[in-house]
């Protein structure tokens, strides 16, 4: 049974007489463990997708089921508890407070986790064993993103949400950061769903999900994942 269940989604925002369908119908299956990758012009709904299987914002229409929770329900609270327990998150922006050291980051989040990696073993498994001490400011933009992504995976969530991580850094720094996030699936067996729009991450996946005008146009499957070169 897959670990995400979407089916008939749709989203309208309304503002003033402006409408906006972001999904129009958006049908999805995703496994526990699988890499899959949303790609797609901009505007066509990916991140709206991704905050729904996120708990950030719930559908107008439609179902998402996550194991046995309904993720539809508009409860505050019930979502936060979801967030919290099942879910790390990954932005374009580090968002790492600039006066805590890389390892403090990361203790930020474990210390509210049930059962969460050392900071240093998070920091390890980025690559940054050898940042711990390290402020923010004295890291390049792909060392304070793994920073981001070691935070992220440190409380050990069933799921790991990406939104463009690699938009604010160049092609290369982009495919390495990407490495690791391939890195913490194989390892830790986290459902990982990456919005992107580069090609070389995208033959990193398991499956390519395209989306247009707010729908899925079609889903690719990777027989192999290709290597980063
Ligand atoms: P993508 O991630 O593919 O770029 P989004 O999901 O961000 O697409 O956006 C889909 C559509 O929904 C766009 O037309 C966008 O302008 C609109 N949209 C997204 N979020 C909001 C919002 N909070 N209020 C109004 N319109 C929004
Ligand atoms: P565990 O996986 O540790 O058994 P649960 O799956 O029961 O934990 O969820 C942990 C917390 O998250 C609980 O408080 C649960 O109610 C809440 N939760 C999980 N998924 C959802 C959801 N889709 N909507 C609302 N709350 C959720």
């Amino acid at each position: 049974r897959p670990i995400f269940e979407a089916r008939g989604l749709t989203k309208v925002y309304e503002m003033g007489e402006v409408r906006v369908e972001a999904l129009r119908g958006v049908d999805l299956d995703i496994h526990a463990g699988e890499f899959l990758v949303l790609l797609g012009p901009s505007g066509s709904g990916k991140s709206t997708l991704l905050n729904i299987l996120g708990g950030l914002d719930v559908p107008t229409s439609g179902t998402v089921r996550y194991g046995d929770h309904d993720l539809t329900v508009d409860d505050d609270a019930a979502m936060t508890r979801y967030r919290r327990a099942h879910v790390g998150f990954v932005f374009q922006f580090y968002n790492l407070i600039p006066s805590l050291t890389a390892r403090e980051n990361v203790a930020l989040v474990t210390e509210i986790a049930d059962d969460p990696m050392r900071p240093e073993d998070a920091l390890a498994l980025v690559g940054l064993a050898h940042r711990l001490d390290h402020f923010p400011s004295q890291m390049s933009g792909g060392e304070q993103q793994r920073v981001a992504i070691a935070r992220a995976v440190a409380k050990r969530p069933q799921v790991l949400l990406c939104d463009e991580p690699t938009g604010a850094l160049d092609v290369h720094t982009g495919v390495m950061v990407l490495e690791v996030i391939a890195r913490v699936n194989r390892e830790l067996g986290t459902t990982t769903v990456v919005i992107t729009h580069n090609a070389v991450i995208a033959g990193m996946a398991d499956r390519v999900v395209h989306f247009g005008d707010g729908q899925v146009a079609r889903i690719e499957r990777n027989a192999v994942r290709q290597p980063a070169s």
